[in-house]
């Protein structure tokens, strides 16, 4: 196995750097007149991670391609980090959201469309009662919720290295000693990780016995693959024992499909025969429009049934005045049943393959230590030699030198990755001619780090 030259790295990256600024005096206009009005400069504090010295400034973006404001095509693998999984602004659904718009956008009164869309996702995920919130963040928060009030304990159960959004209970990480911790960075925590949660590793059976046994947890909430980490598969049997542990010890499961949905119409829980008590998904749902859902068994509806106090329904924590928004469920009714659909599934998930295809040959041909793995049409490459089987091993894969090298490799030549770690999604609008520009760009940049 070949190792990388770092100090062969460090130039290529100044030459990059470079590069980018070339390609791009209008964003960096745009950039320093953003400073007078927006905090860090930028919408939201996490665009100061981009590589290069400040983010591109997107003119207009349909299907799996944008423009930027100096004239910069680009093929897009980021898509929004699944929030434009649907392709940018695909026309069925612009014209359903714009007819939908010219016809109210919210009401505190539901439509037509919301019962319709309950029901496909019962059809996709098995589940049959479902709720509807803007964010993914806010129906795993309003999950927990339901199910600490049902169980009347209070403990959740994460992976180690998992991200769910902006819920409190998940920003905990394992120190080097196996104590719960708050992860770095964590922002304004309200109490110690360890008061509300339990963390364990992926494919650890054991940790999640011993995390279990007492008896005080409410709910795992899981990824069914971990993917904010590189993308983390299961061992064969895990779910089925993940699933058997809760029954026994009395603790409900939550999964979250919210990125797994790249596995397939109904994400892994539909692919692997999955049997959660809750379900959660967000972003991709309304092709962008702020859009997601968290929905429940048959028992566990009954419950909640049980448990709810109807007069306070509207002060109970679990709201959302422009959650279930006219707008919203429209936007869902068109992405699920006319983009998203079955059919456009099968086609990405080829073109998923053909993406990992591609760069596997390039990493075996090159013997570089790297790998890449695969969950339906979300692609990942990680810099490691070999498949981590956790959080902790995915964590120890990033490389905070060869990642963003590559990141801005692609960026200069038209190929934009999903920032943090190394992922590519595919959209219905992809094709296989992106896919092989990716692999001749990705050779491209392999070729000059090894000096071949
Ligand atoms: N669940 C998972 C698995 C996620 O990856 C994310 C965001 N990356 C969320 C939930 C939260 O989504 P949002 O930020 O749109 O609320």
């Amino acid at each position: 196995m070949r190792t990388i030259d770092r100090s062969r790295l460090h130039e290529l990256m100044e030459r990059e750097r470079a590069t980018f600024r070339e390609r791009h005096p209008r964003s960096a206009e745009l950039a320093e007149d953003a400073k007078s009005s927006l905090l860090f400069g930028v919408p939201m504090n996490w665009m100061t991670r981009w590589p290069g010295d400040y983010p591109v400034f997107v003119e207009r973006a349909e299907g799996a391609r944008f423009w930027d404001v100096d004239g910069n095509e680009f093929v897009d693998f980021c898509l929004g980090d699944t929030g434009g999984m649907a392709g940018h602004s695909p026309k069925v659904a612009v014209d359903a959201i714009a007819s939908q718009a010219a016809n109210g956008i919210t009401l505190m009164l539901p439509t037509e469309d919301a019962a319709w869309v309950g029901r496909e996702l019962g059809r996709r995920f098995g589940l049959p009662y479902w709720n509807f919130t803007l964010t993914a963040t806010d129906a795993n928060r309003f999950a927990i919720r339901w199910a600490r009030q049902v169980t009347g304990r209070s403990k959740v159960v994460v992976h180690n290295w998992c991200y769910h959004g902006s819920v409190d209970e998940s920003f905990a990480t394992l120190d080097d000693a196996g104590n719960v911790v708050a992860r770095e960075g964590n922002i304004g925590m309200p109490v110690p990780l360890d008061e509300t949660t339990r963390v364990v590793e992926f494919n650890d059976l054991d940790g999640l016995e011993s995390a279990l046994a007492n008896g005080d947890v409410a709910v795992c909430m899981f990824e069914p693959a971990l993917t904010n980490i590189g993308i983390v598969l299961p061992e064969s049997g895990y779910h089925e024992a993940v699933r058997e542990l809760c029954t026994r010890y009395g603790t409900l499961l939550l999964i979250d499909e919210t990125h797994t949905i790249s596995a397939g119409p109904g994400g892994c829980t539909k692919a692997w025969g999955l049997q959660p008590d809750i379900i959660t998904i967000g972003k991709t749902l309304g092709a962008g429009i702020p859009s997601a859902a968290y929905g429940f068994s048959e028992e566990l509806s009954e419950r909640i049934y049980e448990h709810t106090d109807w007069k306070n329904a509207d002060v109970g924590g679990v709201g959302g005045t422009l959650a279930g928004n006219a707008l919203s469920l429209a936007a869902m009714r068109v992405t699920l049943g006319e983009v998203m659909t079955d059919e456009a599934f099968e086609r990405m998930i080829g073109l998923g393959e053909r993406f990992e295809d591609g760069v596997r040959g390039v990493i075996e041909s090159r013997e570089l230590p790297w790998h890449v793995v695969r969950l339906g049409c979300r692609v990942e490459y990680l810099f490691r030699d070999e498949r981590a089987r956790t959080g902790s091993e995915a964590a120890a894969g990033q490389d905070e030198e060869v990642d963003p090298y590559i990141h801005l490799y692609l960026l200069n030549r038209g190929i934009l990755m999903t920032p943090f770690h190394n992922m590519a999604l595919m959209s219905p609008a992809t094709t296989g001619e992106d896919v092989d520009r990716h692999t001749e760009v990705y050779t491209d940049m392999a070729d000059e780090l090894i000096g071949a």
